[in-house]
């Protein structure tokens, strides 16, 4: 349903999100965030996405953008984009770790707890049918989150499959990928994922 109640409600329900992460003093990277005049970064994309793709973190271009993946690896992100026939606007691009760790750090133990219910909160407001994870810190937070954590293995052997999960909404497609970043000085991995951006169009 895209009647303009429904884009008015999904709007409301992200900014709700965003307020929520702009006054989450209780981060660790909070102080980070306002010393380094950085923004926190939401996500960005259609609420009606039926492609969900999920980051780590934002690194130093995002935080000053306040938007995901506008750095190197958001390069090689739009590229795949476009190999596969998509824009951004057709797609929902978010991180599990809404704001930047400092040095682009991964993102630890506790910042992946305390951030990921905005995540949980995000795909119950867009209901992507299909969520594909870049890189392995979205992946095993998004296999445990379905409960299908006894699957993980390494990336190498998980990217490109699909796996199944039932929400309240209905049926979706999880595939884990391989980080952008990966693919930066990497063009095997880079046609890897190529490939499975392909994919991605042929589950909707
Ligand atoms: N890497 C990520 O995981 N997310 C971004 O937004 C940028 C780089």
């Amino acid at each position: 349903m895209t009647d303009s109640k429904e884009i008015e409600k999904r709007k409301e329900l992200m900014r709700k999100v965003r307020d929520d992460v702009v006054g989450l003093k209780s981060s660790p990277l909070y102080k980070f965030r306002i010393e380094n005049k950085s923004l926190p970064v939401i996500g960005d994309g259609s609420h009606f996405a039926k492609i969900m793709l999920i980051g780590e973190a934002p690194g130093k271009n995002e935080a000053k953008t306040g938007k995901p993946f506008c750095g190197s690896s958001g390069r090689i992100l739009d590229q795949l984009l476009e190999h596969s026939g998509m824009k951004r606007e057709d797609v929902y691009i978010t991180n599990i770790v809404k704001d930047r760790p400092p040095k682009n750090r991964d993102p630890l133990k506790e910042e992946i707890e305390l951030y990921g219910p905005f995540l949980d909160r995000q795909i119950e407001i867009i209901k992507p049918t299909v969520i594909a994870t870049l890189g392995r810190y979205a992946m095993g937070y998004i296999m445990a989150k379905f409960g299908m954590d006894d699957k993980l293995e390494i990336i190498s052997k998980m990217h490109g499959r699909v796996f199944e999960t039932n929400l309240p909404y209905g049926k979706v497609h999880v595939v884990p990928l391989y980080h952008p970043a990966v693919a930066v000085y990497n063009s095997h991995t880079k046609d890897l994922l190529k490939e499975d951006f392909n994919l991605l169009k042929t589950l909707i």
